[in-house]
């Protein structure tokens, strides 16, 4: 079973998935534990991980803080205590970077309620990582507004577009004209987009990830491994990009 997985013998690091459950519609969710397991079984060294409250994050990354990093989930409508829970995580609990989720927290990624989040995250030297993917709040164009007004912040659009051929261009377009984005596939469908962002948007601008538990690993994986790339662009997508990126 384990020989017939897809990406055997590829280094990889995770930049994006969740630790924790998602209710309501999502009904999925993943322990610490489940994460680890999942990782050695898919030969991921480190995850990045996220979640709604923060603790879960928290709790998860000390429990293995060499295979973990925390990225902190923060609703920027929550104004003074959104800027002071940030500063608490990083300052306090090593989270790091700022995870925005504006379809889940309903605000456009260039609202100005995002401004002193971003702010903060840039005097910290800080990538801020965004959902995008869905109308009306989380759309690549938003997110170029964004890195338009922050040149010198470092962005990661998360899904580069998600599930929607739209999106998907404007992800590759919005990214091309701003240097200061980064492409995450997980959940993304179209493997031709993922050799296309490689050659167009730049070899050192797309991260591989796998946003479990919203999707199993063996499929995120396959859909990298067969998007055209030669091995050694592939270890640039799966593992060398975002250790650079991250400065691990
Ligand atoms: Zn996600």
């Amino acid at each position: 079973m384990e020989t017939s997985l897809p990406g055997r013998g590829l280094k990889k690091i995770d930049a994006h998935a969740h630790v924790g459950y998602f209710g309501s519609w999502c009904n999925v969710g993943l322990t610490a534990q489940d994460m680890l397991q999942a990782m050695r079984l898919h030969e991921i060294e480190k995850t990045l991980i996220s979640y709604p409250d923060n603790a879960v994050t928290r709790e998860a990354a000390a429990i293995c803080p060499d295979r973990f990093a925390a990225l902190a989930w923060i609703n920027p409508h929550l104004g003074r205590a959104a800027l002071d829970e940030l500063a608490c995580l990083v300052e306090k609990h090593h989270f790091a970077g700022l995870k925005l989720h504006p379809l889940f927290n309903a605000y456009t990624a260039d609202d100005a309620v995002v401004f002193p989040l971003v702010e903060y995250a840039q005097s910290k030297d800080l990538p801020v990582f965004i959902h995008s993917g869905h109308a009306p709040f989380s759309l690549p164009w938003s997110i170029g507004q964004l890195a338009a007004a922050y040149p010198a912040t470092r962005f990661v659009m998360i899904h580069m577009g998600h599930g929607h051929g739209v999106y998907i261009q404007a992800a590759l377009d919005v990214a091309a004209r701003h240097d200061n984005i980064w492409l995450e596939n997980s959940g993304m469908p179209m493997h031709t987009k993922i050799f296309e962002a490689y050659k167009r948007v730049g070899a050192e601008r797309l991260f591989w990830g796998s946003d479990a538990p919203f999707h199993h690993y063996a499929v995120e994986i396959l859909r990298t491994q067969v998007s055209g790339l030669a091995p050694q662009e592939l270890e640039d997508v799966f593992y060398n990009n975002i250790k650079k990126f991250m400065r691990w």
